[in-house]
């Protein structure tokens, strides 16, 4: 499946939320990356047409998607980022009753159920209600259901949240499987998460796309500007500008700090190997409001 969003533009009152952003998307998965407010969510609900958008236009395979949207909706996955539960229901009722819903014929249902609920590790879990799963067993529920109907398109909407390391990697792992030959967006502001398992990350920053590319092609375009400076307990921190600082690391009585800057931070400091989260901080500067 390929999707093209473009020129899309979305204000809520004064506020330009989307600014004319395009992006398109195809086989794989997808890092949707942004600090909370860069409109993620909103860009998201404009294509599963949940929110209008004030202009631009979205194509499926190279048709409007206006045209096709009950047909588009069948092949997509999704777990909003606030899911809702029926809290009475168990676990296997639950995801019976979402089948039906999705239109999965009967027969089907009970393999593909009972498959899910291996692969998000919530066997134990089946004969329980809803409402008495822990927040990390409920985000799994959601994984679950928005993967039901296999779609061709699946999109998690900060599908990590409340995971726990374990689940992380198992999550993880599932994506990849599930990815092939198919569409996968994860949207979040967990650089983690998309670092190990995204072929392509897409930026926003303020209703705009800040960068995109592999995870390659984004660490090396701010190569030699991450830096790293050691200062021992007896020597001042007072030259370093505290707003480019990435990580700061005590060692015993010393202090590492990584810096990322286009230019020369300290006379001390020295060039290191770049990440995703020095990435994330070089094109996300602005303060979110
Ligand atoms: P993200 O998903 O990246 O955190 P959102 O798309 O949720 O960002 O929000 C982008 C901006 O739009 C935020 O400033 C948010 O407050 C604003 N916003 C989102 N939904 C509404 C709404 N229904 N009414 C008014 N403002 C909204």
């Amino acid at each position: 499946m390929k999707i093209e969003l473009i020129d899309i533009c979305k204000k809520y009152g004064r506020q330009k939320v989307l600014k004319s952003v395009s992006m398109e998307f195809g086989e794989g998965v997808y890092g949707l990356l942004g600090k909370n407010g860069a409109g993620k969510t909103t860009l998201i609900g404009i294509l599963l047409g949940i929110i209008k958008a004030d202009s631009g236009q979205i194509f499926i395979d190279g048709k409007p998607v206006g045209s096709q949207s009950r047909e588009f909706l069948n092949k997509i996955g999704y777990l909003p980022q606030y899911p809702q539960f029926y809290k009475e229901m168990q676990v296997y009722e639950f995801l019976c009753y979402m089948a039906a819903l999705k239109g999965i014929p009967k027969k089907e249902t009970k393999s593909r159920v009972e498959w899910l609920i291996e692969e998000v590790n919530l066997a134990d879990a089946k004969k329980k209600k809803v409402g008495a799963l822990s927040g990390g067993m409920r985000q799994r529920l959601g994984i679950a259901q928005a993967m039901l109907n296999e779609p061709e398109l699946l999109i998690l909407d900060e599908p990590t949240a409340g995971l726990d390391p374990q689940e992380r990697i198992r999550f993880r792992n599932l994506i990849s499987k599930f990815a092939r030959n198919r569409t996968v967006i994860l949207v979040t502001h967990i650089v983690s998460d998309v670092e190990y398992i995204a072929n392509r990350v897409i930026i926003m920053d303020e209703g705009c796309i800040a960068c995109e590319g592999s995870l390659e092609e984004l660490e090396n375009s701010i190569t030699g500007k991450v830096w790293e400076i050691t200062r021992n307990k007896e020597q001042t921190m007072d030259d370093l500008d505290f707003s480019n600082v990435s990580n700061l690391k005590r060692e015993g009585t010393d202090t590492r700090v990584r810096v990322v800057s286009d230019t020369l931070p300290a006379k001390d400091a020295i060039t290191t190997r770049v990440g995703l989260e020095d990435v994330f901080l070089y094109y996300c500067k602005g303060d979110g409001k």
